[in-house]
Protein backbone atom coordinates (compact mmCIF):
# COMPACT_ATOMS: atom_id res chain seq x y z
CA UNK A 1 0.00 0.00 0.00
CA UNK A 2 1.22 3.41 -1.08
CA UNK A 3 0.71 6.15 1.53
CA UNK A 4 0.06 8.68 -1.60
CA UNK A 5 -3.32 10.98 -1.32
CA UNK A 6 -5.34 10.85 -4.89
CA UNK A 7 -5.96 14.59 -5.93
CA UNK A 8 -9.51 13.82 -7.42
CA UNK A 9 -11.13 16.37 -6.39
CA UNK A 10 -14.57 15.56 -4.89
CA UNK A 11 -17.62 16.25 -5.86
CA UNK A 12 -18.62 18.14 -2.59
CA UNK A 13 -18.70 21.93 -3.19
CA UNK A 14 -21.19 22.98 -0.47
CA UNK A 15 -20.38 21.06 2.36
CA UNK A 16 -17.16 21.51 4.88
CA UNK A 17 -14.38 18.66 4.28
CA UNK A 18 -13.21 18.18 8.09
CA UNK A 19 -10.07 15.74 9.36
CA UNK A 20 -10.56 14.89 12.50
CA UNK A 21 -6.85 13.97 14.12
CA UNK A 22 -7.51 12.12 16.99
CA UNK A 23 -10.65 10.78 16.10
CA UNK A 24 -11.06 7.76 18.48
CA UNK A 25 -10.50 10.04 21.39
CA UNK A 26 -12.44 11.71 23.93
CA UNK A 27 -12.52 15.30 21.42
CA UNK A 28 -12.55 13.51 18.37
CA UNK A 29 -15.71 11.16 19.26
CA UNK A 30 -17.18 14.48 20.29
CA UNK A 31 -16.53 16.06 17.19
CA UNK A 32 -17.69 13.39 15.40
CA UNK A 33 -21.41 14.02 17.49
CA UNK A 34 -21.32 17.49 16.84
CA UNK A 35 -20.87 16.70 12.74
CA UNK A 36 -23.71 14.19 12.93
CA UNK A 37 -26.07 17.01 14.28
CA UNK A 38 -25.27 19.12 10.92
CA UNK A 39 -25.05 16.73 8.16
CA UNK A 40 -26.00 19.75 5.03
CA UNK A 41 -23.00 21.33 6.43
CA UNK A 42 -20.26 19.17 7.15
CA UNK A 43 -18.79 15.87 5.37
CA UNK A 44 -15.67 13.87 6.91
CA UNK A 45 -12.69 13.78 4.61
CA UNK A 46 -10.35 12.07 7.11
CA UNK A 47 -10.10 10.14 10.65
CA UNK A 48 -6.92 9.36 12.10
CA UNK A 49 -5.97 6.87 15.44
CA UNK A 50 -2.92 5.77 16.88
CA UNK A 51 -3.95 2.37 17.30
CA UNK A 52 -7.55 1.37 18.41
CA UNK A 53 -8.38 -0.58 15.34
CA UNK A 54 -12.09 -1.51 16.40
CA UNK A 55 -12.59 2.34 17.43
CA UNK A 56 -11.39 3.59 14.04
CA UNK A 57 -13.50 0.47 12.20
CA UNK A 58 -16.91 1.42 13.24
CA UNK A 59 -16.04 4.98 12.40
CA UNK A 60 -15.11 4.56 9.36
CA UNK A 61 -18.13 2.47 8.64
CA UNK A 62 -20.34 5.18 10.04
CA UNK A 63 -18.94 8.41 8.81
CA UNK A 64 -17.79 6.52 5.23
CA UNK A 65 -14.38 9.16 5.25
CA UNK A 66 -12.23 9.36 2.65
CA UNK A 67 -9.09 8.48 4.39
CA UNK A 68 -8.10 6.60 7.33
CA UNK A 69 -4.36 7.27 9.06
CA UNK A 70 -3.37 4.52 11.76
CA UNK A 71 0.26 5.37 13.19
CA UNK A 72 0.94 1.98 13.79
CA UNK A 73 1.42 -0.21 10.74
CA UNK A 74 0.02 -3.42 11.69
CA UNK A 75 -3.30 -1.81 13.19
CA UNK A 76 -3.20 -0.22 9.42
CA UNK A 77 -3.46 -3.53 7.85
CA UNK A 78 -5.71 -4.88 10.30
CA UNK A 79 -8.07 -1.97 9.73
CA UNK A 80 -7.34 -2.25 5.93
CA UNK A 81 -8.50 -5.55 5.77
CA UNK A 82 -11.70 -5.18 7.62
CA UNK A 83 -12.74 -1.99 5.76
CA UNK A 84 -12.29 -4.07 2.35
CA UNK A 85 -14.18 -6.92 4.18
CA UNK A 86 -16.76 -4.77 5.05
CA UNK A 87 -17.30 -3.39 1.50
CA UNK A 88 -15.68 0.43 2.30
CA UNK A 89 -14.73 2.63 -0.04
CA UNK A 90 -12.75 4.44 2.48
CA UNK A 91 -8.63 4.00 1.88
CA UNK A 92 -6.58 3.47 4.77
CA UNK A 93 -2.63 5.07 5.25
CA UNK A 94 -0.23 4.61 7.93
CA UNK A 95 2.44 6.40 9.97
CA UNK A 96 3.25 9.89 10.68
CA UNK A 97 3.55 11.46 7.33
CA UNK A 98 0.30 10.56 6.35
CA UNK A 99 -1.37 12.37 9.55
CA UNK A 100 0.45 15.30 8.13
CA UNK A 101 -0.87 14.59 4.51
CA UNK A 102 -3.90 14.44 5.82
CA UNK A 103 -4.36 17.81 7.48
CA UNK A 104 -3.00 19.59 4.64
CA UNK A 105 -5.07 18.14 1.19
CA UNK A 106 -6.21 20.82 -0.55
CA UNK A 107 -9.36 19.33 -0.21
CA UNK A 108 -9.38 20.00 3.58
CA UNK A 109 -11.24 22.63 4.91
CA UNK A 110 -11.63 22.75 8.51
CA UNK A 111 -8.72 19.92 10.83
CA UNK A 112 -10.05 19.31 14.11
CA UNK A 113 -6.40 18.90 16.39
CA UNK A 114 -6.98 16.25 19.02
CA UNK A 115 -4.26 13.96 19.10
CA UNK A 116 -2.62 13.80 22.93
CA UNK A 117 0.37 15.38 23.45
CA UNK A 118 3.56 16.34 21.45
CA UNK A 119 2.51 13.29 18.70
CA UNK A 120 -0.01 16.44 17.58
CA UNK A 121 2.42 18.98 16.90
CA UNK A 122 3.76 17.87 13.12
CA UNK A 123 0.14 17.49 11.69
CA UNK A 124 -1.02 20.51 13.56
CA UNK A 125 2.01 22.57 11.97
CA UNK A 126 0.97 21.23 8.47
CA UNK A 127 -2.52 22.29 8.85
CA UNK A 128 -0.90 25.78 9.58
CA UNK A 129 1.06 25.98 7.19
CA UNK A 130 -1.66 24.66 4.44
CA UNK A 131 -3.61 27.47 5.79
CA UNK A 132 -7.10 25.55 7.61
CA UNK A 133 -9.25 26.46 9.59
CA UNK A 134 -7.43 24.56 12.89
CA UNK A 135 -9.88 23.70 15.75
CA UNK A 136 -6.73 23.47 18.13
CA UNK A 137 -7.54 21.08 20.96
CA UNK A 138 -4.03 20.00 21.24
CA UNK A 139 -2.34 22.41 23.57
CA UNK A 140 0.79 20.95 24.00
CA UNK A 141 1.42 22.21 20.63
CA UNK A 142 1.30 25.27 21.42
CA UNK A 143 3.19 24.85 24.90
CA UNK A 144 5.97 23.14 23.11
CA UNK A 145 6.05 25.45 19.97
CA UNK A 146 3.86 28.35 20.16
CA UNK A 147 6.42 30.75 18.42
CA UNK A 148 6.37 28.82 15.53
CA UNK A 149 3.10 27.35 15.68
CA UNK A 150 1.35 30.98 15.77
CA UNK A 151 4.04 31.85 13.09
CA UNK A 152 2.75 29.37 10.76
CA UNK A 153 -0.71 30.29 11.30
CA UNK A 154 0.13 33.68 10.02
CA UNK A 155 1.97 32.81 7.00
CA UNK A 156 -0.10 30.04 6.07
CA UNK A 157 -3.40 31.88 6.56
CA UNK A 158 -4.84 29.94 8.50
CA UNK A 159 -7.30 30.62 11.06
CA UNK A 160 -7.18 29.36 14.37
CA UNK A 161 -9.59 29.02 16.94
CA UNK A 162 -8.88 27.23 20.33
CA UNK A 163 -11.36 24.22 21.53
CA UNK A 164 -9.65 23.84 24.95
CA UNK A 165 -12.81 25.31 26.74
CA UNK A 166 -10.69 28.21 28.83
CA UNK A 167 -9.48 29.42 25.61
CA UNK A 168 -12.89 29.47 24.00
CA UNK A 169 -13.96 31.17 26.42
CA UNK A 170 -11.64 33.82 26.19
CA UNK A 171 -12.33 34.39 22.67
CA UNK A 172 -15.59 34.52 23.00
CA UNK A 173 -15.78 37.59 25.38
CA UNK A 174 -12.48 38.79 23.57
CA UNK A 175 -12.99 42.11 21.46
CA UNK A 176 -13.65 41.02 17.22
CA UNK A 177 -10.46 42.66 16.73
CA UNK A 178 -8.38 40.01 18.56
CA UNK A 179 -9.37 37.38 16.52
CA UNK A 180 -8.42 39.13 13.03
CA UNK A 181 -5.11 39.78 14.15
CA UNK A 182 -3.87 36.85 16.66
CA UNK A 183 0.05 37.36 16.86
CA UNK A 184 -0.06 41.27 16.82
CA UNK A 185 -2.80 41.76 18.87
CA UNK A 186 -1.90 43.94 21.75
CA UNK A 187 -4.15 43.74 24.48
CA UNK A 188 -3.96 46.75 26.44
CA UNK A 189 -4.87 48.44 23.40
CA UNK A 190 -7.78 46.85 23.31
CA UNK A 191 -8.36 47.73 26.55
CA UNK A 192 -8.17 44.51 28.29
CA UNK A 193 -6.68 44.41 32.10
CA UNK A 194 -6.28 40.39 32.45
CA UNK A 195 -6.92 37.26 31.53
CA UNK A 196 -8.90 34.86 34.64
CA UNK A 197 -8.24 31.24 33.79
CA UNK A 198 -11.05 29.05 35.57
CA UNK A 199 -10.14 25.75 36.97
CA UNK A 200 -11.84 22.97 38.69
CA UNK A 201 -9.06 22.36 40.89
CA UNK A 202 -9.62 18.84 39.89
CA UNK A 203 -10.22 15.49 42.48
CA UNK A 204 -7.99 16.86 44.92
CA UNK A 205 -8.90 20.51 45.15
CA UNK A 206 -8.99 19.62 49.55
CA UNK A 207 -6.83 17.21 49.67
CA UNK A 208 -3.46 17.52 52.02
CA UNK A 209 0.21 17.68 50.75
CA UNK A 210 0.14 14.29 52.91
CA UNK A 211 -3.20 12.57 51.87
CA UNK A 212 -1.41 13.76 47.89
CA UNK A 213 1.52 11.20 48.85
CA UNK A 214 -1.05 8.83 48.61
CA UNK A 215 -3.42 8.94 45.74
CA UNK A 216 -4.05 6.62 43.45
CA UNK A 217 -4.13 5.82 39.69
CA UNK A 218 -7.89 5.56 39.80
CA UNK A 219 -8.76 8.31 42.49
CA UNK A 220 -6.14 10.88 39.89
CA UNK A 221 -8.44 9.58 36.97
CA UNK A 222 -12.30 9.97 38.52
CA UNK A 223 -12.39 13.84 37.80
CA UNK A 224 -15.36 15.71 39.25
CA UNK A 225 -17.03 17.37 36.27
CA UNK A 226 -15.28 16.35 32.73
CA UNK A 227 -14.77 12.95 31.23
CA UNK A 228 -11.46 13.51 29.27
CA UNK A 229 -8.54 11.28 28.16
CA UNK A 230 -6.06 9.42 30.70
CA UNK A 231 -3.22 12.31 30.33
CA UNK A 232 -5.09 14.99 30.50
CA UNK A 233 -7.32 13.51 33.16
CA UNK A 234 -3.91 13.09 34.94
CA UNK A 235 -3.20 16.61 34.14
CA UNK A 236 -6.11 18.00 35.54
CA UNK A 237 -5.30 16.33 38.78
CA UNK A 238 -1.91 17.70 39.13
CA UNK A 239 -3.10 21.26 37.93
CA UNK A 240 -0.33 20.87 35.40
CA UNK A 241 -3.49 21.15 33.13
CA UNK A 242 -4.06 24.61 33.70
CA UNK A 243 -0.04 25.24 33.73
CA UNK A 244 -0.15 24.29 30.49
CA UNK A 245 -3.01 26.63 29.57
CA UNK A 246 -1.62 29.17 31.17
CA UNK A 247 1.08 28.85 28.46
CA UNK A 248 -1.51 27.90 25.83
CA UNK A 249 -3.21 31.57 26.76
CA UNK A 250 -0.34 33.55 26.83
CA UNK A 251 0.64 32.12 22.82
CA UNK A 252 -2.96 32.45 21.78
CA UNK A 253 -3.99 35.84 23.22
CA UNK A 254 -0.41 37.46 22.88
CA UNK A 255 -0.62 37.65 26.95
CA UNK A 256 2.37 38.25 29.40
CA UNK A 257 2.58 36.24 32.18
CA UNK A 258 1.44 38.45 34.43
CA UNK A 259 -1.99 39.09 32.78
CA UNK A 260 -2.86 35.88 33.19
CA UNK A 261 -4.08 34.82 36.35
CA UNK A 262 -5.66 31.26 37.31
CA UNK A 263 -8.76 30.71 39.44
CA UNK A 264 -10.24 27.92 41.56
CA UNK A 265 -14.14 27.63 40.36
CA UNK A 266 -15.13 23.81 41.41
CA UNK A 267 -18.05 23.86 39.62
CA UNK A 268 -16.78 24.36 36.07
CA UNK A 269 -19.56 26.43 34.76
CA UNK A 270 -17.70 30.06 33.97
CA UNK A 271 -15.19 28.85 31.37
CA UNK A 272 -12.86 32.00 31.81
CA UNK A 273 -12.63 35.54 31.70
CA UNK A 274 -11.85 38.94 30.43
CA UNK A 275 -11.05 41.77 32.37
CA UNK A 276 -11.43 45.43 30.76
CA UNK A 277 -9.64 48.42 32.15
CA UNK A 278 -13.32 49.75 32.86
CA UNK A 279 -13.96 46.83 35.57
CA UNK A 280 -16.05 44.83 32.96
CA UNK A 281 -15.68 41.38 33.67
CA UNK A 282 -16.77 39.07 30.72
CA UNK A 283 -17.50 35.19 31.38
CA UNK A 284 -18.34 32.64 29.15
CA UNK A 285 -21.04 30.77 30.77
CA UNK A 286 -22.17 27.02 30.23
CA UNK A 287 -22.44 23.51 31.04
CA UNK A 288 -19.06 21.33 31.13
CA UNK A 289 -19.77 19.44 28.00
CA UNK A 290 -16.79 19.95 24.95
CA UNK A 291 -19.22 20.12 22.78
CA UNK A 292 -20.03 23.74 22.92
CA UNK A 293 -16.70 24.85 22.22
CA UNK A 294 -16.73 21.75 19.47
CA UNK A 295 -19.83 23.33 18.04
CA UNK A 296 -18.64 26.72 18.19
CA UNK A 297 -15.25 26.23 16.15
CA UNK A 298 -17.06 24.09 13.68
CA UNK A 299 -19.43 26.99 12.99
CA UNK A 300 -18.03 30.08 13.27
CA UNK A 301 -18.68 33.10 13.10
CA UNK A 302 -22.03 30.86 12.74
CA UNK A 303 -23.93 29.45 16.05
CA UNK A 304 -24.45 25.39 15.96
CA UNK A 305 -26.77 23.57 17.59
CA UNK A 306 -24.45 21.05 19.87
CA UNK A 307 -26.54 18.84 21.77
CA UNK A 308 -25.49 20.67 24.98
CA UNK A 309 -28.19 20.83 27.36
CA UNK A 310 -29.27 24.21 28.67
CA UNK A 311 -27.76 25.63 31.79
CA UNK A 312 -29.70 25.82 34.75
CA UNK A 313 -28.71 28.43 36.89
CA UNK A 314 -31.13 28.09 39.82
CA UNK A 315 -29.99 23.90 39.84
CA UNK A 316 -26.00 25.39 39.88
CA UNK A 317 -27.17 27.98 43.05
CA UNK A 318 -23.79 28.78 43.25
CA UNK A 319 -20.14 29.64 41.91
CA UNK A 320 -17.34 29.84 44.38
CA UNK A 321 -13.71 31.07 43.81
CA UNK A 322 -10.71 30.71 45.47
CA UNK A 323 -7.22 31.18 44.90
CA UNK A 324 -5.10 28.27 43.97
CA UNK A 325 -2.61 26.79 45.89
CA UNK A 326 0.98 26.35 44.36
CA UNK A 327 2.56 24.29 47.34
CA UNK A 328 0.05 21.74 47.31
CA UNK A 329 -0.30 22.12 43.08
CA UNK A 330 3.59 22.87 42.19
CA UNK A 331 3.17 21.87 38.58
CA UNK A 332 1.04 25.33 38.13
CA UNK A 333 4.10 27.28 39.95
CA UNK A 334 6.51 25.23 37.71
CA UNK A 335 4.63 26.21 34.51
CA UNK A 336 4.85 29.84 34.97
CA UNK A 337 8.41 29.39 35.72
CA UNK A 338 8.87 27.68 32.71
CA UNK A 339 6.72 30.26 30.39
CA UNK A 340 8.87 33.37 32.28
CA UNK A 341 11.92 31.76 31.84
CA UNK A 342 11.14 31.09 28.10
CA UNK A 343 12.47 29.46 24.81
CA UNK A 344 12.79 25.72 25.63
CA UNK A 345 11.61 25.59 28.70
CA UNK A 346 8.16 24.94 27.81
CA UNK A 347 9.12 22.44 25.42
CA UNK A 348 11.72 20.50 28.08
CA UNK A 349 8.45 20.91 30.79
CA UNK A 350 6.38 19.05 28.41
CA UNK A 351 8.43 16.09 27.30
CA UNK A 352 8.79 15.60 30.96
CA UNK A 353 5.42 15.59 32.08
CA UNK A 354 4.22 13.53 29.61
CA UNK A 355 6.98 10.77 30.53
CA UNK A 356 5.95 11.20 34.35
CA UNK A 357 1.98 11.20 33.43
CA UNK A 358 2.84 7.93 31.97
CA UNK A 359 5.04 6.62 34.62
CA UNK A 360 2.06 7.58 37.34
CA UNK A 361 -0.67 6.23 34.74
CA UNK A 362 1.58 2.66 34.75
CA UNK A 363 1.76 2.95 38.46
CA UNK A 364 5.79 3.32 38.39
CA UNK A 365 5.62 6.39 40.51
CA UNK A 366 3.54 8.39 43.38
CA UNK A 367 1.38 11.15 42.23
CA UNK A 368 3.69 13.68 44.31
CA UNK A 369 6.83 12.23 42.28
CA UNK A 370 5.26 13.96 38.66
CA UNK A 371 6.40 17.54 40.06
CA UNK A 372 9.60 16.32 41.25
CA UNK A 373 10.66 14.87 37.99
CA UNK A 374 9.61 18.02 35.93
CA UNK A 375 11.61 19.90 38.20
CA UNK A 376 14.81 17.97 38.33
CA UNK A 377 14.75 17.62 35.06
CA UNK A 378 13.83 21.23 33.80
CA UNK A 379 17.03 22.12 36.83
CA UNK A 380 19.54 19.84 35.18
CA UNK A 381 18.85 21.39 31.50
CA UNK A 382 20.03 24.02 29.27
CA UNK A 383 17.13 26.61 28.15
CA UNK A 384 17.94 27.74 24.74
CA UNK A 385 16.56 30.35 22.23
CA UNK A 386 13.97 28.17 19.90
CA UNK A 387 14.79 28.37 16.38
CA UNK A 388 13.40 25.48 14.35
CA UNK A 389 10.91 22.34 14.45
CA UNK A 390 13.72 20.16 14.51
CA UNK A 391 15.81 21.70 17.29
CA UNK A 392 12.28 21.22 19.27
CA UNK A 393 12.17 17.65 18.71
CA UNK A 394 15.59 17.66 19.28
CA UNK A 395 14.70 19.14 22.95
CA UNK A 396 11.55 17.01 23.19
CA UNK A 397 13.76 13.66 22.56
CA UNK A 398 16.44 14.39 25.28
CA UNK A 399 14.06 16.01 28.09
CA UNK A 400 12.13 12.30 27.78
CA UNK A 401 15.44 10.71 28.07
CA UNK A 402 16.36 12.40 31.30
CA UNK A 403 13.07 12.22 32.54
CA UNK A 404 13.10 8.46 32.18
CA UNK A 405 15.77 8.13 34.30
CA UNK A 406 14.46 9.76 37.02
CA UNK A 407 11.47 7.07 36.59
CA UNK A 408 14.01 4.87 37.21
CA UNK A 409 16.06 6.07 40.11
CA UNK A 410 11.97 6.87 41.89
CA UNK A 411 10.77 3.70 40.97
P1 LIG B 1 -7.67 10.88 24.27
O1 LIG B 1 -6.58 10.14 24.94
O2 LIG B 1 -9.08 10.55 24.61
O3 LIG B 1 -7.52 10.72 22.67
C1 LIG B 1 -6.29 10.90 22.03
C2 LIG B 1 -6.38 10.60 20.54
O4 LIG B 1 -5.05 10.76 19.98
C3 LIG B 1 -6.82 9.17 20.19
O5 LIG B 1 -7.60 9.21 19.02
C4 LIG B 1 -5.51 8.44 19.93
O6 LIG B 1 -5.64 7.36 19.03
C5 LIG B 1 -4.67 9.56 19.31
N1 LIG B 1 -3.23 9.37 19.56
C6 LIG B 1 -2.63 9.11 20.76
N2 LIG B 1 -1.30 9.02 20.59
C7 LIG B 1 -1.05 9.21 19.28
C8 LIG B 1 0.13 9.23 18.49
N3 LIG B 1 1.34 9.01 19.03
N4 LIG B 1 0.02 9.49 17.16
C9 LIG B 1 -1.19 9.69 16.60
N5 LIG B 1 -2.35 9.69 17.30
C10 LIG B 1 -2.27 9.45 18.61
O7 LIG B 1 -7.39 12.43 24.50
P2 LIG B 1 -8.45 13.64 24.58
O8 LIG B 1 -8.98 13.77 25.96
O9 LIG B 1 -9.44 13.53 23.44
O10 LIG B 1 -7.49 14.89 24.37
C11 LIG B 1 -6.95 15.21 23.09
C12 LIG B 1 -6.26 16.56 23.16
O11 LIG B 1 -7.23 17.55 23.44
C13 LIG B 1 -5.20 16.66 24.28
O12 LIG B 1 -4.15 17.47 23.84
C14 LIG B 1 -5.95 17.36 25.41
O13 LIG B 1 -5.09 18.11 26.25
C15 LIG B 1 -6.89 18.27 24.63
N6 LIG B 1 -8.10 18.64 25.35
C16 LIG B 1 -8.98 17.67 25.72
C17 LIG B 1 -10.14 18.01 26.44
C18 LIG B 1 -11.15 16.96 26.84
O14 LIG B 1 -12.20 17.32 27.37
N7 LIG B 1 -10.91 15.69 26.58
C19 LIG B 1 -10.37 19.35 26.78
C20 LIG B 1 -9.45 20.31 26.38
C21 LIG B 1 -8.32 19.95 25.67
MG1 LIG C 1 -9.16 23.24 29.52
Amino acid sequence: MVNVLLNSKSEETVRQQVTILGATGTIGLQTLEVIALHPERFSVFALTANANVQSLFELCIRYAPQYAVMLQTTSAESLRAQLKAAGSSTIVLQGEKALSEVASHEQVDVVMAAIVGAAGLHPAMAAARAGKRILLANKETLVMAGNLFMQAVIEGGATLLPIDSEHNAIFQVMPSQHSQNLVNSNLASMGVKRILLTASGGPFRNASLQELQMVTRAQALNHPNWVMGPKITIDSATMMNKGLEVIEAHWLFNAHPSQIDVVIHPQSVIHSMVEYIDGSVLAQLGNPDMRTPIAYGLGYPDRLTSGVSSLDLLKTARLDFSEPDMIRFPCLQIAYDALNAGGTAPAILNAANEVAVEAFLTEKIGFMDISEIIQSVLAASNIERVTSIEQLVAVDEISRQAAFQRVNVLC
